[in-house]
């Protein structure tokens, strides 16, 4: 499977960084992780294959994760010929159905049934979804908001693990054990540390739990590029760190 990480930023304007979103693609299945806002965009820019994503799960309710979700379902509508027919399903931690009610609500009722079977799915902390022939997801919560979750993606014996927003949980870095790639946030530096987001210091003593393949840092907020990001998470943990990009990626 391929990870790209399409959104690397928060929802401080940035040049170069929009909000959350990222991409995994695993032969049938297309998957997008969170859907902030700027990310159906950049996936063109990125020549991505946005119109073949099969599923869309998200983390969390914050607008910087969730902005760009019904401008996706509409551009499945109306942003491209012949119109998308293939089902798409939504997922996310139970509230996700209300969102789309209350998304429905302000955009209209074409969301409910714009032209193609838009099925969503409340996943459970702890219940694991087959995605396609390819995946496998599952959900745990994490401390940021109440319904806050990350995920684990496997294919194989492949496995990813998508922090979401979190606060620093010695346990998730448990449940993260070992997985190949383990993409995290890493919002503030240590000076304006809080316990809903991480550090540098605090995302690699959660990769030194974790112990990943390779601990893959985004959700930057702009006080934390300036300090030695690098260094800091290095003190901590010592395997292979990359601070990523928008359009960067990693093939499992
Ligand atoms: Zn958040
Ligand atoms: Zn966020």
């Amino acid at each position: 499977m391929r990870l790209t990480t399409i959104g690397t930023g928060t929802v401080a304007p940035h040049p170069t960084r929009v909000c959350a979103g990222h991409l995994i693609e695993a032969r049938d299945v297309v998957l997008l992780l969170d859907c902030g806002s700027g990310v159906v965009h950049r996936m063109a820019a990125l020549a991505l294959p946005w119109s073949r994503i099969s599923h869309v799960a998200i983390t969390h309710f914050h607008g910087d994760h969730i902005a760009d979700l019904a401008m996706l379902c509409y551009a499945f509508k109306y942003g491209q010929l012949p119109p998308r027919s293939e089902p798409l399903q939504v997922i996310g931690p139970p509230g996700i159905r209300d969102l789309m009610d209350r998304l429905a609500l302000v955009f209209g009722t074409w969301l409910h049934a714009p032209g193609y079977l838009l099925e969503v799915v409340e996943l459970e902390a702890g219940i694991e979804l087959q995605l396609g022939s390819a995946l496998r997801l599952s959900s745990r919560k994490v401390p940021h908001t109440p319904e806050s979750v990350a995920y684990s993606v496997t294919e194989g014996a492949g496995r990813i693990v998508y922090t979401g927003d979190t606060g620093f949980d010695a346990s998730l870095g448990e449940w993260a054990a070992g997985c190949d790639v383990l993409l995290t946030e890493c919002s503030l530096p240590d000076a304006m540390a809080i316990p809903s987001h991480l550090t540098p210091t605090q995302a690699g003593a959660l990769a030194a739990v974790a112990n990943p393949g390779t601990l893959v840092l985004s959700h930057f907020y702009l006080p934390v590029e300036a300090v030695d990001i690098t260094a800091l998470v290095a003190a901590q943990f010592h395997g292979s760190v990359v601070l990523a990009t928008d359009g960067w990626s990693i093939d499992l």
